[in-house]
């Protein structure tokens, strides 16, 4: 047995196969020619060949998938033998160019052409970079880029996953989420909890296994071993029993006490919607508007984006929703609003900031969301991502009261926001943290790297005293305003409870999380919960604080979590 120890990011214990996601394709050289000798016609046969295997493939998917997923494969399908992709190729090559690297330009001036025609055929311009990466892999003999296909359900292992990856990843046929890479809060355990999977980040060396290595995957101890023994085998049996019990939530947040916490959803669209009310979420604490966009190249119409907020206002009628304004930037870059050649994403113009070098667009997403909001029955609240300063909330209020929308808010996820709570919750209605940006900033550690996951834990004292904080803001002389949590520390059971004893108002979280986070916290009293957040307030390190917690909530050791 060979272990590698990581971080674990979403609960559950499971043995299954491998499989690697292949590394992106790097561009051929500029300039890159033909080999000498080599002939243009044979060149110009061997592209034709790898562009027919690659149409092949996708159209042997398309067969056996459905829905969206079955017409994006065909359209792709297509795309691979495109007369205007190929011949293109094929002058360059008949100029001595590469025919990986005639590939390459003649796939970059096809995608050009589709961006400038704009609407639908603007939509086709990434697939047909997919396509050209697809045809370049076949071309050297290495494998096609994205999530690897397979028959039977594999514990996918990767460097790390983009959100754009999500969209092909089916549920159904992955076991587990592993990283070598990736932290806490990168989008890897965000999109693992939210599907529900066992993950594990962090763990160097995994992504060296070869394909087919059986593996143990622990993703609450954090814990991934290769050729796992009878004990192993016995423990991941064990887990399958417990999963059930907690899939199950009674649609209340509360402590032993009886003090209420609501527990809410994250969301990225309508689908997710339904899913967590269906799950008994209480309302939505964060919906991420910019998920519905992220394959935009260009910014969505009004009414497009009315139709988007209304799917999600409609599956909670009557109930809280609290929609986040576009966080372009940083690992969500949208192409309309952030620009890709920043040095610092995420410490460039970013969230709230794009107001200032793309003004409009948030305007136009107000109204949008105004429009929705006058056609439902849920209790909307909006918020804005990347708040820093009481002037920058008040202007956001401004803009929201402009577009008809009574309840303002701003996510508290820069530290300057959680010290200057107080004047900036003067300026608006509610304040929510983003743990995952608040952890990242206040300790200077990207998220998204993997050997940082040691600083870029919610558990760091330091984020702690900032969530307290924000706290104190609220409810400092002359206003007593809603704080809640929507970051990914929402969704760890011990760390809801410290976070309820530092007096957070709600917490909000994937859905899947709901029933884990409830069991948990109606275990202890406010006043327990109370002493657990000073426990870990005093704590010296973040692995301390999270351990001393933990020695005190048995339960957790019970349910597996
Ligand atoms: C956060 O930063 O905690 C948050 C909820 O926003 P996101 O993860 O989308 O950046
Ligand atoms: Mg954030």
């Amino acid at each position: 047995m060979q272990n590698f120890p990581g971080v674990g990011v979403s609960p559950g214990r499971i043995i299954g196969t491998i499989r690697q996601m292949p590394k992106p394709i790097s561009e051929p050289l500029a300039g890159e020619r033909l080999p000498e000798g080599a002939s243009p016609e044979e060149a110009t046969a061997q592209l034709k060949t790898a562009a027919k295997a690659v149409h092949d493939e996708l159209k042997e998917r398309a067969v056996k998938a459905t829905g969206d997923g079955k017409a994006v494969l065909e359209a792709t399908a297509l795309m691979a033998t495109d007369t205007m992709l190929i011949k293109g190729a094929g002058k360059l090559i008949a100029r001595g160019t590469s025919a990986e690297r005639a590939i390459w330009e003649s796939g970059a001036s096809v995608s050009e052409m589709l961006l400038n025609l704009g609407g639908y055929m603007a939509e086709r311009a990434t697939d047909v970079l997919d396509v050209r990466a697809r045809i370049v892999a076949e071309l050297r003999g290495v494998p096609a880029p994205g999530i690897p296909e397979s028959d039977n359900p594999f514990i996918l292992v990767a460097e790390d996953l983009a959100p754009a990856d999500t969209a092909t990843l089916d549920p159904n046929k992955i076991l587990a989420l592993v990283t070598a890479g990736g932290g806490p809060q990168s989008h890897t355990a965000i999109i693992a909890r939210s599907l529900g999977l066992p993950a594990v980040v962090a763990a160097v060396g995994v992504d060296e296994l070869p394909d087919g290595t059986e593996v143990f995957v622990d993703g609450a101890a954090g814990a991934i071993t290769a050729d796992p023994d009878e004990s192993l085998r016995s423990s991941a049996e064990a887990w399958a029993a417990t999963a059930s019990l907690l899939a199950e939530f009674s649609g209340t947040g509360s402590t032993a006490d009886g003090h209420l916490v609501p527990l809410l959803a994250n969301v990225g669209g309508a689908k997710d919607a339904v899913a967590a009310a269906a799950l008994g979420a209480e309302g939505v604490g964060l919906f991420r508007t910019e998920f519905c966009f992220l394959e935009r190249d260009t910014e969505p119409s009004v009414e497009e984006q009315a139709a988007a907020y209304k799917g999600v206002f409609d599956a909670f009628p009557g109930k809280k929703v609290v929609l986040r304004t576009l966080d372009a930037g940083a690992d969500k870059p949208l192409p309309f609003l952030t620009d890709a050649t920043e040095p610092n994403p995420a410490l460039g113009v970013r969230g709230y900031r794009t107001d200032f070098t793309t003004p409009g667009v948030l305007d136009r997403q107000l109204e949008a969301i105004g429009l929705a909001a006058k056609g439902s029955e849920a209790d909307v609240w909006v918020m804005a991502p990347m708040i820093s300063t009481a002037e920058e909330a008040a202007r956001f209020a401004s803009m929201c009261a402009d577009a008809g929308i009574r309840t303002p808010g701003v996510m508290v996820e820069v530290p300057s926001a959680a010290l200057t709570a107080e004047a900036i919750l003067r300026e608006v209605g509610f304040a929510s943290l983003g743990t995952n940006d608040l952890t990242q900033y206040a300790m200077a550690a990207d998220r998204q790297l993997g050997p940082l996951a040691g600083l870029n834990t919610p558990w760091q004292p330091a984020v702690l005293r900032l969530v307290g904080l924000t706290v104190e803001g609220s409810v400092a002389e002359g206003h007593n305003k809603p704080v809640g949590v929507c970051g990914e520390a929402a969704a760890d059971p011990a760390l809801a409870v410290v976070l309820t004893g530092l007096g957070v108002s709600t917490l909000s979280m994937t859905a899947r999380s709901l029933a884990a986070v409830a069991a948990v916290l109606k275990t202890v009293t406010l006043a327990e919960a109370q002493e657990l957040a000073k426990l870990a307030l005093s704590a010296p390190s973040a692995a301390e604080a999270r351990a001393w917690v933990r020695a005190k909530l048995p339960v957790l050791e019970e349910l597996g979590l």
